[in-house]
């Protein structure tokens, strides 16, 4: 069993930076960490400014210019190394997320086994930055292109998966030849540190990966650090145009994927039980706290309405609401006092704006835990597509039932929605199913399937709002992002063949 040391613990009460491969403490503003099951502070993040971000990217560009230069199998190594130590101290890092974020200790080793595959697709390199070679694109002549390492690119992550979203960047990019430097969500930064020091231990050498902690004016660093060559960003909506059109100004390569309102048509031939459950997981796991999260169910036919609203219902009188530490729980306390305050709010707009509230979770208590931030599931009916609750992403324990009379009609309320994330469709009717896939305007989409994030060889990204940039995270397109291709014409004259001067262009 791998074992840290003790002086390099990264969960002390005081959270750093790590840069040049160890913890640095650097003076300044704060912000506390809190377990949201509890409300109490656990840890006191510091947040670095604009100097101790110059310092991360200046190790990280110092770092590139050997590590550009290693092979892709040696890089492989490390990636294989890496992976065996986040299972060998998979325990730890899902502690570490459950402490801070709040999920079920379960959904944590859930969001990290999908970081796993993540760095699996990595371990792939040598295959994966193969190239393209032409023989004899000319007389003598061949032709191939490299995919060259960008130099330093940055991370800057949400707090919804402390350990999984910053893998879907850091492995590939590394992988690649890249120097990085992560900000992760100044919520719950703690897995991202841990993992940090597991790299380290794999051979990774000093500065190739660094951490700045922080929040908006170390991502504004960021984005104004002319050495930073790309952003990967994932967070909300507003945030991510902000990163986006600031970065790009800036002449960064940039991906930035933003928010959600994960919409299921439940069709009249579906199979109730088994739409019903898998839309119970969908909707209120994690709290509702996914960016693939399915927040609004759009019922076809009043039956259909009423036979769902029944069984989620029914099924939630099953689920039981306790810290993600608990064995029993199902769904965790939200991640913050302001992120309650919020989503409750939202609750009694949906009823000022004349919704149903047939769940109302709001007078939950967690006995033990009175000061944490739980809410019970809540579940509106007769939500209508002009009001607010339908519109805004409110990122808690909350379903909106809309009631529509046709597919035609569901599939329009999906595409005139802003948000373009993730979508799913129950049916058993493989023709309603195809036409679906084939039509709606969504950048994911899953058929019986509530969830369907990407496995790590395809590639994670939504449409419309909920993506600003060309492409998406992780898989083969994270290979693109991380890399520019360089295409290299070469001839070598042979048989004493001498070239005369040609004045057109060469064909
Ligand atoms: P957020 O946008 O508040 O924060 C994301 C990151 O941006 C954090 O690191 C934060 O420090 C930074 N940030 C916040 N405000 C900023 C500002 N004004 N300027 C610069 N940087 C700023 O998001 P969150 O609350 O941490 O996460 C929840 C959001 O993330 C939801 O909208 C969710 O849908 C989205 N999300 C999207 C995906 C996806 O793949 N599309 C995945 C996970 C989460």
């Amino acid at each position: 069993m791998y074992q840290r040391e003790p002086t390099q613990s990264t969960t002390t009460a005081t959270i750093g930076h790590f840069i040049g491969g160890k913890v640095i403490h650097r003076s300044g503003r704060t912000l506390p960490i809190e377990d949201p099951a509890t409300g109490s502070t656990i840890r006191v993040a510091e947040l670095a400014d604009s100097d101790t971000v110059d310092e991360a990217v200046n190790f990280a560009q110092k770092a590139f210019s050997e590590w550009r230069a290693t092979t892709p199998l040696k890089r492989a190594r490390v990636m294989f190394k890496f992976k065996q130590l986040l299972e060998e101290n998979a325990d730890e890092i899902c502690k570490l997320i459950t402490e801070e974020h709040g999920k079920t200790l379960e959904d944590a080793r859930g969001e990290l086994q999908r970081g796993i595959e993540v760095v699996e697709y990595a371990c792939g390199i040598p295959e994966l930055l193969k190239g393209e070679h032409t023989p004899s694109v000319g007389t003598n002549i061949d032709s191939w292109s490299q995919f060259q390492p960008l130099g330093v690119s940055a991370g800057i992550t949400p707090f919804n998966f402390p350990a999984m979203v910053p893998m879907w960047m850091y492995p590939i990019a590394i992988a690649c030849g890249n120097a990085f430097v992560l900000k992760p969500s100044e919520l719950d930064p703690s897995a991202s540190m841990f993992c940090a020091t597991l790299l380290r231990d794999a051979g990774l050498p000093d500065g190739v990966f660094n951490i700045v902690n922080g929040d908006r004016e170390t991502v504004d660093a960021l984005l104004a650090n002319p050495i930073v060559q790309s952003i990967s960003f994932v967070g909300s909506t507003p945030v991510a145009e902000h990163v986006y059109v600031t970065g790009t100004k800036n002449g960064k390569r940039v991906q930035a994927l933003g928010g959600a309102k994960n919409h299921a048509i439940v069709m009249p031939d579906a199979d109730m039980d088994q739409a019903a459950n898998a839309t119970l997981g969908a909707a209120y796991g994690s709290c509702g706290e996914r960016c693939m999260a399915i927040s609004v169910v759009v019922c076809v036919g009043e039956e259909t309405a009423s036979e769902f609203i029944s069984n989620i219902q029914q099924g939630l009188n099953n689920l039981t609401v306790d810290s993600g530490f608990s064995s029993d729980s199902d769904m965790g306390p939200l991640i913050s006092d302001r992120h309650l305050e919020r989503v409750r709010d939202y609750i009694e707009l949906g009823v000022d704006e004349g919704a149903e509230l047939v769940v109302d979770g709001r007078n939950l208590v967690v006995s033990g835990h009175e000061k944490g931030h739980f809410l019970g599931p809540c579940l509106f009916d007769r939500v209508n597509p002009s009001m607010r609750i339908y519109q805004d992403e409110i990122f808690g324990p909350v379903l909106c039932v809309v009631r529509a009379h046709t597919q035609e009609e569901a599939m329009a309320i999906v595409d005139e929605h802003p948000y373009g994330n993730g979508t799913c469709i129950f049916t058993r009717d493989g023709e309603a199913a195809r036409f679906f896939a084939e039509n709606i305007k969504v950048g994911m989409v899953g058929i019986n399937v509530p969830l369907p994030v990407p496995a790590a060889v395809h590639s994670f990204g939504g449409w419309k709002r909920s993506l600003f940039g060309d492409l998406y995270a992780y898989g083969p397109d994270a290979v693109k992002f991380y890399t520019r291709r360089k295409t290299i014409t070469e001839r070598w004259p042979s048989g004493g063949v001498r070239e005369q001067a040609r004045f057109s262009f060469p064909s």
